[in-house]
């Protein structure tokens, strides 16, 4: 089918969605849609993924509760019931709408993205919650580039109430519609951006945490000092180095490598201290320790 043809298609229907990747992203996007009703089918690569990602949707339920005072909303065992929990892609057949969150690695995303295409019914739309990753680029490794678009998510998920949505080179209006109005019925907004890796957001964000780090191993502060400023000075919620904490330190670097590699262009280059911290196991808040220490509790 055209992109012309699907413009003038049917509503496609948005009642089960299937999450690939059970990290950070993938547990917030996956508890936000079954919290707003959709059934999900949450995929990793193995069972010790899909544990965790399960005790923590139940934990962030509760919490959510809590720090909303949302009377009334669902139990965690409401949502843990919408939620199907798989290493298998056979249950994406009956999705119609999916949101990839795999590790940001190309050599990851794009072994995906032909096997959704082959399980998938023809009218599902793929999401790609990339950070940096060309959305054009992503859509040539389906046969479907017109169903396929950026949705990228901020973190934690159910909190944040907008997501930067990117039209790729094909991406169909249909489908950003589609994809807006999924985002509606999950209370949130879409802001439509063009493709270019890194879109809006992490071109300049992903720059500015890099460089923080370089601050860090060239001595000019203590990591706790830049975010100061940045918090104090610029009233930012949080400084550079806090938020690739938030983020995950392998994330940060994984991003830079892919906007180093898309741009060619030295201005992304890695800080070798973030590559060292990586090495070393230090993610930030998932794995306890980054720039800052973290309470077993922080995932
Ligand atoms: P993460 O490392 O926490 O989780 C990635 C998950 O993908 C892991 O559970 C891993 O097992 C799984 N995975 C790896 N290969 C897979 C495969 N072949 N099939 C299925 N699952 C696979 O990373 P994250 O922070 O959740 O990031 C996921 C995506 O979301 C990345 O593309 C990242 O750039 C993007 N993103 C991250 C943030 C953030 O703040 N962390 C924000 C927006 C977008």
């Amino acid at each position: 089918m055209s992109a012309s043809e699907d413009t003038a298609a049917a509503p496609t229907p948005l009642g089960t969605v299937g999450v690939v990747g059970a990290g950070v992203m993938g547990v917030g996007v996956a508890q936000d849609l079954a919290q707003h009703g959709h059934r999900v089918v949450l995929l990793d690569l193995s069972d010790p993924f899909l544990d965790r990602a399960r005790a923590e949707i139940e934990k962030a339920v509760r919490f959510h509760g809590f720090f909303t005072k949302q009377k009334g909303g669902p139990t965690p065992a409401q949502v843990l019931e919408k939620i199907t929990f798989t290493t298998d892609y056979a249950p994406f057949a009956a999705c119609d709408f999916v949101v990839e969150n795999a590790t940001e690695k190309v050599p990851v995303k794009e072994r995906i993205y032909p096997v959704l295409d082959e399980v998938c019914p023809p009218h599902a739309v793929f999401a790609a919650n990339t950070s940096c990753i060309s959305i054009t680029r992503i859509g040539g490794w389906t046969g479907r580039p017109d169903r396929v678009l950026g949705m990228h998510f901020m973190n934690p998920v159910p909190l944040k109430p907008v997501v930067e949505t990117i039209r790729g080179f094909h991406t169909s209006q249909h489908t950003i519609d589609t994809a807006l109005r999924l985002l509606g019925q999950m209370g949130k907004e879409g802001i439509v951006v063009n493709d270019l890796p890194g879109f809006v957001s992490n071109r300049v964000l992903m720059i500015t945490i890099n460089e923080a780090v370089w601050e860090v191993m060239d001595g000019v502060a203590s990591a706790a000092d830049i975010d100061r400023i940045f918090v104090t000075c610029f009233g930012h919620k949080m400084g550079p180095l806090a938020t690739g904490d938030l983020i995950g330190l392998d994330t940060i670097l994984h991003s830079l490598e892919v906007l180093y590699d898309s741009y060619n262009d030295p201005k992304f280059r890695p800080c070798p201290l973030l590559r060292k911290m990586v090495d070393a196991g230090l993610h930030g808040r998932k794995t306890g320790r980054g720039f800052f220490e973290y309470g077993a509790a922080a995932a």
